[in-house]
């Protein structure tokens, strides 16, 4: 924990509160255990299969998983593919890869929403013998012209007033594949004149010829979304259903499917606000389209926020869980800072990833005195802040490589890392004082040379002489070659997300690829998705796609420097 976030605690206990008040959820489950409504507490997660998942279900899911942890109760995963269009297996599979990642456990229960098409079946069965439901002759247009307006009440279906004998019939002449798609539908029938239209006799089945993936050619009618979530609901178990605020309107529908089919402990819908992140695209249209247009590397480019992406950049599960939390759960729509995000991984990872050095942009440093072959084992912890990580042994040699931007022949005012005369400290080695550059026929500073001081061994001299400038070096002899990534936002946040025909506003520097990057060898062994410090560059991932045995790559998940603060509230 930051010290800003304990500093916040101690004032919350200072003030007498509770440590971590309870969001709004918590209160509703609270008082239904307590009034008996509920003995337990099971949630789910029901994503659509139709494309990856992004930050914004991963607050639904922590959401989810997280109060059936602290209740004692249980978690759900549920593919919600009751829409036979649009649902893709590689869909399915990254969705319980980011879940699982995550670290969200649904234990044994994985569950599919087809899976419940008989129950489903029957449910409108049961909805036509209460008189409930109908079938209606009506074509998609005149529904919803019937169905009037905000000022206006809907008109009467003519086939509201059908026979349950005849309505039976004709919903398993639908079920049989009597009729085309659209010649028929199935209403609930409930109120024509309801300030609230979704309670307008809402469509519950239609007529669909189409395979689904999961149910193949079994069924030709497929229910309707707002009919077939409380029944997925209720025959889980599930006791808070828990969704985002543009369902808050079809909630009398939910509770009207579940009092009508007579659950014995029907499901509770609550509703909170989206999670959103300023300058950042999650929409999965967009997505979808910059993948089409090759304009990024997949679901995962690490410039995205779709889970499979975050993990790819470098994020961890710890970070994302630390981000959401801060973002609290709330019905009011609220807008985060990407910022908020990058203060998360960097907290995460500051104490957690070695630190070591890494060279982006290397120009070689040669000290004339050092003795040609010799190379002299430094040793030198892997993080200053953990000691558990241990030390490593950093190899000396006569040529280094160093960051170009840390020499300058002519400097500036307040410029204390090497210039000619300058003495100045490379990190956990010696003293060297710069001599001079050697330069190409562009006039671009191919080598710098300079004098080290064998008494400095370390870092430090014994006469008390100090230096104002520490940087960082690569054994030029021991390094290891790699490539490393650098991102920007891939929008134009200057110009906004948006541009007034729809399109997206794409920043055209969001990669920066540094193909000849120089690494100190404890970074020998690698893999996907480890995680590091560069010492005065950031944190960065070995990158799961591109990177080889012999040729790393690596992310920046984000720079050292933040402008981000904490909110207090
Ligand atoms: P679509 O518009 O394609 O339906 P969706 O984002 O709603 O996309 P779902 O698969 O239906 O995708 O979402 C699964 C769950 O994640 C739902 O319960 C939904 O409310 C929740 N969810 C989706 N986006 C966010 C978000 N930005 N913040 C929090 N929860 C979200
Ligand atoms: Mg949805």
């Amino acid at each position: 924990m930051s010290e800003i976030e304990k500093d916040l605690l101690v004032s919350d206990e200072e003030a007498g509160e509770e440590k971590v008040s309870k969001n709004f959820i918590e209160q509703i489950i609270d008082k239904d255990l307590a009034e008996g409504v509920y003995d337990t507490v099971r949630t789910r997660f029901p994503p659509e299969p139709n494309g990856y998942l992004h930050i914004g279900h991963a607050k639904s899911i922590l959401l989810n998983y997280g109060l059936a942890q602290k209740y004692g109760g249980k978690f759900n995963m549920r593919f919600d593919d009751t829409n036979p269009t649009k649902e893709k297996i590689e869909f399915v599979e990254s969705i319980k890869a980011d879940i699982q990642w995550l670290g969200a456990d649904w234990e044994d229960r994985l569950f599919f929403a087809s899976n419940y098409f008989g129950d489903m079946y029957e449910a409108a069965v049961k909805l036509i013998k209460k008189g409930k439901a109908y079938v209606s002759d009506l074509t998609a247009e005149q529904i919803r012209e019937y169905r009037g307006s905000f000022e206006e009440p809907g008109k009467n279906d003519p086939s509201r007033e059908r026979s349950v004998e005849e309505n039976l019939q004709l919903f398993e002449d639908m079920k049989n594949g009597k009729f085309a798609d659209g010649e028929k539908v199935l209403r609930a029938k409930i109120d024509m004149a309801s300030p609230n239209i979704n309670m307008r006799d809402p469509v519950i089945y239609r007529v669909a010829h189409m395979t689904h993936h999961n149910t193949g050619d079994q069924w030709c009618i497929y229910p309707m979304y707002d009919f077939a979530h409380p029944i997925e609901d209720a025959i889980e178990g599930i006791t808070h259903s828990i969704c985002t605020l543009e369902f808050e309107d079809h909630r009398p529908l939910y509770d009207w499917v579940v009092r009508e089919l007579e659950y014995p402990q029907p499901p509770k819908q609550i509703e909170f606000a989206k999670l959103y992140l300023k300058n950042v695209v999650t929409g999965k249209r967009y997505i979808k389209k910059l993948v089409e247009e090759k304009i990024v590397d997949g679901w995962d480019d690490p410039r995205l926020v779709s889970i499979a992406a975050l993990r790819r950049r470098g994020f961890t599960p710890e970070s994302i869980k630390k981000f959401v939390e801060l973002c609290g759960v709330s019905k009011a729509n609220s807008i985060a800072d990407y910022a908020m995000l990058e203060y998360c991984i960097r907290e995460d990872l500051k104490a957690k990833a070695p630190r070591l050095m890494a060279i982006l942009d290397p120009v070689k440093l040669v000290i004339d005195n050092y003795p040609e072959d010799q190379v002299e084992w430094l040793e030198a912890p892997k993080n200053l802040e953990n000691e558990e990580l241990g030390s490593r042994q950093v190899p000396f040699s006569k040529e280094l490589y160093i960051e170009r931007e840390d020499f300058m022949e002519e400097p500036p005012k307040k410029y204390f890392r090497m210039f000619p005369g300058n003495e100045v400290r490379l990190m956990n080695a010696y003293f060297v004082k710069c001599t001079g550059c050697v330069k190409d026929e562009s006039g671009k500073v191919v080598e710098v040379h300079c004098t080290y001081d064998p008494e400095t061994r370390g870092g430090n001299a014994n006469d008390g002489r100090k230096v104002k400038g520490t940087i960082h070096w690569v054994s030029a002899a021991k390094a290891i070659k790699a490539e490393v990534r650098l991102y920007e936002n891939i929008i134009d946040e200057e110009k906004g997300v948006y541009n007034e025909d729809g399109s997206l506003n794409l920043n055209p520097n969001s990669l920066t690829v540094l193909k000849e990057c120089y690494l100190e060898p404890a970074f020998a062994g690698a893999k996907a998705y480890d995680n590091f410090q560069f010492v005065r560059q950031g944190f960065f991932c070995v990158d799961a796609k591109d990177s080889t045995e012999d040729a790393m790559v690596f992310n920046r998940i984000v720079s050292l420097k933040s402008s981000f603060v904490l909110p207090k509230n």
